[in-house]
């Protein structure tokens, strides 16, 4: 009998819809940092993004929306949350997996583009990432 040692790595699924709407949203606050919340599903394999939310009542600056996510009202489902780092990678600071919330955190590096994004887990391990026209 074979065991198998790794876990299923979920991959993260996004519409072009929602890509756009993070990478318009992050080049809007530039060069402050910006914040979204994520909406949509998860399955086994798959965390399906299909909506954005802004969150009420975020202070954006350089450095606060690590902070901000803290205060979200759980009333909002959310799976996940996405921000911007103006500056820097797109790898998640220690504030940002001590303030993780959902499935997954989306961080988006200047300039933002698709290239610039990065998904990762509770864990800040990276998970690849799908962008469709349609689901
Ligand atoms: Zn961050």
């Amino acid at each position: 009998m074979v065991f198998k040692k790794e876990k299923v790595q979920r991959h993260v699924v996004l519409t072009r819809q929602v890509t756009d709407g993070i990478i318009t949203w992050a080049k809007t606050h530039h060069p402050n940092e910006a914040i979204l919340v994520l909406r949509g599903k998860t399955t086994k394999e798959k965390i399906v993004v299909d909506g954005l939310v802004i969150p009420p009542f975020v202070e954006s600056g350089p450095f606060y929306s690590g902070f901000a996510i803290h205060d979200l009202p759980y009333t909002i489902p959310h799976i996940g949350t996405a921000h911007s780092h103006p500056g820097g990678s797109n790898r998640p600071s220690l504030e940002d997996l001590n303030h993780f919330s959902g499935f997954v955190s989306i961080i988006i590096s200047h300039p933002y583009e698709d290239e610039t994004m990065g998904a990762y887990d509770r864990n800040g391990n990276i998970m690849e990432i799908k962008v469709v026209d349609s689901l």
